[in-house]
Formats: C-alpha cells, sequence, structure tokens
C-alpha cells in the first residue's frame, strides 16, 4: 500500500507491545503494510495492573476471547464506607472481564503477527529522530527506519519525555498486588469485581477475582499525600484477609492527559497511556489503549500516509472519541475525589444511579457525554454539586 523504498523498511514502526501498539499493529498489516512492533522486555512481559476489561472493548476488537480471560462477570459491587452503603450492578451480559495482563498481551499480539507484523521483543528504542521523509530511531540493536511512528510506550516510556508532552500528563500512583489467600478469603470475593470508596479521600480499593488469586490495589485519582501502603494495610484488614498464602506487590503510575490536544506530531502518532487516555473516573485504561491504537492505524490508512493529513485526522479522531469522553469524565471525577463530604452526599443520594451509569459505560451501552448531556441526569448532578459546595464552604 505504501511504496517502499530501499532505505525506508517499515511503513510504520510501533514502539510497544501493550493493547495501544499491539491493536495499532493488528490494523496496520490487516491492510497490507509493513509493519514492525519493538518491545524492549523479551515477552511475554509482566504488566502491573488490575487486568480487569470491560466489555465496550469488543466493539473494537471483536474477536472471539475464549481461553484468553480468567473469567467473565455479570455483576459488579460497589462499597463506599463513609456511608456504609452497598451498591451492586447486574446485567445480562458480561460487564467486566478480568485477565492476566502477559496472556491478554501475548493474545493480542498474535492477532497482530498473524496479521502480518514483524515483532521483535528486547529491542529497547532509546532515541528517536522525526526528520521530514521518514523517522529514525536508534535501538540496542543499531538504528530502524521507517515512516511513521506509533508511540505505544505506556506510562514511562521514552516517546511523551522526547516530545516534552509528560508536562501534560498527571501521574496517578497505584498499587497492584497479585494475591493467594486461602479458600475461605477466596470465596468471600470470587463472585464480582469490587470497588471500595472511602478507604482514601480521593481515589478507589479494588478486588479483582483472577482464576486462582485475587488483584487487590489502591489508586490515587487526584493528587494527594497519602500513604498508599498504608492504605492498602488498612484496606487488607478491612476486607478481613488475615492470612495471606503469596502476595507480589508492585506501585506503578497511571498518566491522565491534563490539556494536550495534539498526538500527532510530524510522524509520530502518540497512543494508549504514552498520551495519557485512561479515564479519569475509573483509571481504566486498556480500552482507551485499544481504541486509540485503532485510531492511530485508521488515521494512517484513511489519509493514505501522508504527512500534511495524518496528525490533523488523528487528532481530531482522538479529540471526538476520547478526548470529549474523557472531558466529560473529568466533571464526575472532580465530584467523586475531590472532596470526601460532596461524595458521601453523592453516593448517599445517587450512589445506585452512578453505579447503574458507570456500569452502561463498561459495557458500551452509553457514553459519558449522553449521560452528562441529558437534561435530568446533568442537571440533577450539577444542582446536588453546587449545593453541597455552598453546604461545605458555610
Ligand atoms: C496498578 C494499575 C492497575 C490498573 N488496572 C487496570 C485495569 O484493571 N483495567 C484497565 O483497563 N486498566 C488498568 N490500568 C491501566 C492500564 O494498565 C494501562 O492503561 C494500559 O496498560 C495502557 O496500555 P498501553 O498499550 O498504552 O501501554 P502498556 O500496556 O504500558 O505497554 C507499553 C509497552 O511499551 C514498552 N516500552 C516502554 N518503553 C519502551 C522503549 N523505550 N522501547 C521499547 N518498548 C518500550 C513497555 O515495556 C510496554 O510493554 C491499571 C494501571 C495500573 C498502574
Amino acid at each position: 500500500m505504501v511504496n517502499n523504498s530501499n532505505h525506508i523498511h517499515f511503513d510504520v514502526i510501533i514502539v510497544g507491545s501493550g493493547p495501544a501498539g499491539s491493536t495499532a499493529a493488528y490494523f496496520l498489516a490487516k491492510r497490507g503494510c509493513k509493519v514492525l512492533v519493538l518491545e524492549k522486555e523479551r515477552l511475554p512481559r509482566y504488566k502491573v495492573c488490575g487486568g480487569g476489561v470491560v466489555r465496550r472493548i469488543k466493539k473494537i476488537l471483536p474477536f472471539s476471547w475464549n481461553g484468553i480471560m480468567e473469567d467473565e462477570f455479570y455483576s459488579v459491587d460497589v462499597f463506599d464506607h463513609s456511608t456504609k452503603l452497598h451498591f451492586k450492578t447486574i446485567r445480562n451480559e458480561p460487564i467486566i472481564m478480568m485477565s492476566m495482563r502477559e496472556n491478554l498481551d501475548s493474545f493480542l499480539l498474535s492477532k497482530a503477527e498473524e496479521a502480518g507484523a514483524f515483532i521483535k521483543d528486547g529491542h529497547i528504542v532509546k532515541s528517536i529522530s522525526l526528520l521530514d521523509d521518514n523517522v529514525l530511531l536508534s535501538t540496542n540493536y543499531g538504528d530502524i527506519e521507517g515512516k511513521f511512528l506509533i508511540a505505544a510506550d505506556g506510562a514511562t516510556g521514552i516517546s511523551a519525555k522526547f516530545l516534552g508532552l509528560n508536562k501534560n500528563l498527571i501521574h496517578l500512583p497505584a498499587i497492584e498486588t497479585e494475591t493467594e489467600v486461602n479458600i475461605e478469603s477466596y470465596s468471600k470475593f470470587f463472585e464480582s469485581p469490587r470497588f471500595d470508596f472511602g478507604l482514601v479521600d480521593r481515589g478507589y480499593a479494588w478486588v479483582f477475582p483472577k482464576k486462582d488469586h485475587l488483584s487487590i490495589g489502591v489508586v490515587l485519582m487526584k493528587k494527594d499525600k497519602v500513604n498508599l501502603n498504608e492504605a492498602f494495610k488498612k484496606y487488607l484488614s478491612l476486607l478481613g484477609i488475615n492470612e495471606i498464602i503469596h502476595t507480589e506487590k508492585h506501585g506503578y503510575i497511571i498518566p491522565i492527559n491534563r490539556n494536550n490536544k495534539n498526538f500527532g506530531i510530524k510522524r509520530l502518532l502518540l497512543t494508549g497511556d504514552a498520551a495519557g487516555l485512561a479515564d479519569p473516573v475509573t483509571a481504566e485504561g486498556i480500552s482507551n489503549a485499544v481504541l486509540s491504537g485503532y485510531l492511530a492505524a485508521n488515521a494512517l490508512i484513511k489519509k493514505d500516509f501522508d504527512v500534511r493529513y495524518v496528525n490533523n485526522f488523528y487528532d481530531q479522531s482522538v479529540y471526538d472519541n476520547i478526548l470529549t469522553e474523557n472531558n466529560y469524565a473529568n466533571f464526575i471525577s472532580n465530584l467523586v475525589y475531590r472532596n470526601a463530604r460532596v461524595r458521601t452526599a453523592l453516593f448517599k443520594i445517587y450512589g445506585q444511579k452512578l453505579s447503574e451509569l458507570i456500569t452502561d459505560i463498561f459495557t458500551g451501552e452509553k457514553t459519558y457525554k449522553s449521560i452528562m448531556t441529558n437534561p435530568a441526569s446533568y442537571l440533577k448532578l450539577i444542582k446536588y454539586f453546587f449545593i453541597a459546595e455552598q453546604k461545605i464552604n458555610n
């Protein structure tokens, strides 16, 4: 589809083999483009992540996921510890699927490889030169050239730093553990994923059941001076987990975009965590990583690799499909995480409704935009927010 001159080996080089990179590689390779994925780790690689995959991902990747996911869940529990309230949402189709990321990412990458993409693991991209006609990458195995670069190198990758765009990212800290507990404890948590609020003011904690263990973690959704290790200990005791057979604890960050609107710069398209596209309410980042990978591939194909048009097209696609959503989500994020008293009041009045709305967003039945532009729900939330704020200030 693209003319290859002798010195340009690849139509697209993709840095990073997470969900964003493998999705972009899959859609480009399917269209006959010559694609190379560079991954710095040896594959399969562990990724610090709860591994919860929301159903809306199936709209973009309509694969059969049989055997890839650990389990799928038709219900979700939400607990608010300040009000001692519990909300449960139930659907006829799975709301959220549980994965181990090494399996999910290997599966997505195998789809890209089957479509014709080249994969090189153990290849660390060390520097990027964006030239007029191509992109030059320096790696631990030498230099590699391509026509375009898709940056899918995650939260701590080189691309956003290289472009100076990491200044536009807020890095949310999180602790995640893969924890094996006894049968008695496991059986208390294996039926549904749960989200716990009120343990830390500006974030939430979770338990995600996997096949033979639990993913337990805490994330801050706004900057705060909280000792996450202490919060995590408190959470275990609140859950009544006293005996742990084995646990692996990891700390990592989730970047959230603050105000960047340019994701296509010269011959480079930023995707997934490298662009800070995770959801500001839930920190769910896999589905937007996949969506942005698809949008980047689509921009290159639709605009026939013409650098004069690709960037604007990609920026507009990210804006329409992800940023607009995340901007509306920010409003809800401020309600839930900015002030503990506002959240308490919000949960008391709208706890079940809010849990249902977020569930509908997970499944793809609704969008933040559809919720926030619906005069009924929008005005109710706004009105309540201001009343609550006023009460706090008086
Ligand atoms: C504790 C925690 C829990 C989470 N839980 C969930 C959850 O349950 N559900 C959910 O949807 N999201 C969750 N997220 C967010 C989710 O993990 C990310 O949003 C998602 O992985 C982003 O995908 P990506 O493809 O953009 O990047 P990644 O999956 O991070 O992939 C980036 C890849 O790039 C590679 N790379 C980096 N630098 C280089 C380089 N210089 N050269 C070559 N390769 C490089 C990395 O090794 C990595 O493999 C969680 C995040 C954290 C931290």
